[in-house]
């Protein structure tokens, strides 16, 4: 038996598995943080504090303070990781998601529709088999491999209700961090799973700035929550396609178009439309748009269609 430790000397056993997942996840090479208790970031410094209010030139990547600035704090160093747990002995811990960790997590809100949009996707392939986190309030964070190119963070609806995307700039709660409002830990289903690289579907679905139109709901009638996601809609979809092809600016017509073709290769794929006919409505809008006919603009939409296993 050992001698029990003072318990003033003690750390609390929460700070005791935080620093534990902490040093593990920092093993793998995922950037970590801690929140604060109430989910929040941590309060800047004093010094931070009054360059934010003065507007002084302030790198918040380049700060060395251990705990300002969110996820700009993330470390994998595990002596600052120490030191942070030791400064925020009950917060919660956080993965920063993006490019710094190689990852990108689909967040599933059971609040919002997000169970029955994750079994539209998975039907659609865009979600396939990976490792997942239960989090406290019932939803799901699945971790995918980040492709290697920018990939926003994302709260709009285009994956469907109840979905987000915590990518490049963002973070998620991780194990065992315990839920402010719920008290419910955030648990691995199987934290020895494999992190599985995204679909190409969601990828494209992901980085193709595709913004849905907002609902037109008439005054005084309260919102409905919509069912399905943005591929449950492809009429919304192929006209936010047409949106964008006509107010791209001109240096950015031919990267516009081929993102363009490979929002609607999806909706090809996904049986709403026939590649012929999401061809010429990429077409109709180039011209709509008044872009001159140009060689390469069948090309670029034979390209994005091809990126997404789509042939015309
Ligand atoms: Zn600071
Ligand atoms: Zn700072």
């Amino acid at each position: 038996m050992t001698t029990p430790t003072p318990s003033a000397e003690r750390p609390p056993p929460a700070a005791h598995s935080l620093l534990a997942a902490a040093l593990r996840y920092a093993a793998n090479g995922w950037p970590v943080f801690l929140l604060g208790r109430s989910k929040r970031p941590v309060a800047l410094c004093a010094t931070c504090e009054t360059a934010r209010r003065d507007k002084t030139p302030h790198d918040p990547q380049a700060c060395a303070c251990l705990t300002c600035h969110g996820f700009y704090a993330a470390t994998t160093d595990p002596n600052r990781l120490t030191a942070m747990v030791a400064a925020v002995p009950r917060g919660l811990l956080a993965i920063r998601t993006g490019s710094p960790s190689g990852l990108v997590a689909v967040d599933v809100d059971t609040g919002h529709g997000g169970m029955a949009s994750l079994r539209d996707l998975i039907a659609q392939g865009v979600t396939p088999p990976t490792r997942y986190v239960r989090t406290g309030s019932g939803g799901l964070h699945l971790y995918y491999r980040h492709p290697g190119r920018p990939v926003p963070c994302d709260q709009s609806t285009r994956l469907g209700p109840g979905i987000d995307v915590r990518a490049d700039g963002g973070y998620v709660v991780a194990p065992p961090s315990r839920h402010p409002v719920t008290g419910i830990p955030y648990l691995w289903a199987d934290e020895g799973a494999p992190v599985m690289d995204m679909a190409p579907a969601l990828v494209a679905a992901c980085v193709a700035e595709i913004r849905r139109p907002a609902p037109v709901r008439p005054a005084g009638q309260p919102m409905t929550p919509r069912s399905g996601g943005a591929i449950s809609h492809p009429d919304l979809l192929m006209s936010a396609l047409v949106a964008r092809i006509r107010s791209a600016p001109d240096g950015r017509r031919r990267v516009t178009l081929y993102g363009c073709a490979r929002g609607a290769a999806l909706i090809v794929a996904a049986g709403h439309l026939t590649s012929t006919d999401a061809y010429d409505a990429l077409v109709s809008a180039c011209d709509a748009a008044g872009w001159p006919w140009a060689k390469s603009t069948p090309n670029a939409i034979r390209d994005g269609f091809a990126a997404e296993g789509v042939t015309l």
